[in-house]
């Protein structure tokens, strides 16, 4: 039996370009989407959000001179086509999925509603939620809270490319050592940077726990529905 019955799935835009250094890779995309269908597989009801920093950020596009607020909608249409490349990915391999729009945009995709999700997923469809909140000044993490928040999924899992939250980056820091479970606060108390601060207070607020872990080692995404601590649980 598989540890969580719905799940929120959340996937960074970054970890899609693989070895590359912009865009999406082929076969990262095609692990994860194998990783997916080993879950949906077990029954488990899934949505999924997906960043799209591999393509456009808002804020980084202002830097550059874009207006702010139509920076971050050209984030949102970078979501958007992650979402349709990862459902590309998960039809060839027989799973069906329903990407849902946080923004009118049919027919790329159906307008985002919590019942018509929850009807997909109860149905068996991976439901893949793009374009974020629909609202600029927000990340994809509070698009995951949000959406994870509304279809009442029991965690919200964070794949990321480490393998859980640790005392410092451990990718600058060798003496860091991980948690394998630690409070909303004490994230705030530490000033760790797992997920922007908005994400991480709707979490606490609506009681939504966060299993941070590493999705980019194959067969990883088993591994915490069958219940492995291979991460860091965050919770109040
Ligand atoms: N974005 C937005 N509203 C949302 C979600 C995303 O405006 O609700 C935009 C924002 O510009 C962001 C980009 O979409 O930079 C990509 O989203 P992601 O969360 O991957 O951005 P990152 O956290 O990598 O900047």
């Amino acid at each position: 039996m598989a540890k969580y019955k719905r799940i929120l799935l959340k996937l960074s835009g970054e970890s899609l370009m693989g070895k590359q250094k912009f865009g999406i890779d082929a076969e990262r995309l095609a692990d994860y989407a194998r990783q997916i269908k080993e879950v949906s597989d077990m029954g488990v009801q899934i949505g999924i959000v997906i960043g799209g920093g591999n393509i456009f950020r808002g804020l980084s596009g202002a830097s550059e001179g874009f207006d702010r607020v139509k920076g971050d909608q050209m984030g949102m249409c970078a979501t958007v086509i992650n979402s349709l490349a990862l459902s590309s990915a998960l039809g060839a391999i027989g799973v069906k999925t329903k990407v849902l729009t946080a923004i009118r945009m049919e027919p790329i995709g159906e307008f985002y509603t919590k019942w018509r999700a929850i009807e997909a997923m109860e149905a068996g469809y991976v439901c893949i939620f793009s374009a974020g909140t629909g609202s600029p000044y927000f990340t994809t993490d509070t698009g995951s809270s949000l959406r994870g928040i509304e279809i009442e999924a029991d965690v919200m899992l964070k794949g990321t490319r480490v393998d859980g939250i640790y005392t410092a980056d451990p990718e600058k820091d060798p003496s860091a050592t991980k948690f394998n479970e630690i409070t909303y606060d004490e994230i705030y108390t530490r000033g760790l940077k797992v997920m922007d601060l908005t994400a991480t207070t709707m979490c606490k607020e609506n009681n939504l726990p966060i299993y941070v872990f590493n999705m980019d080692v194959v067969g990883n995404l088993k591994k915490v529905m069958d219940g492995e601590e291979i991460g860091t649980l965050v919770h109040n």
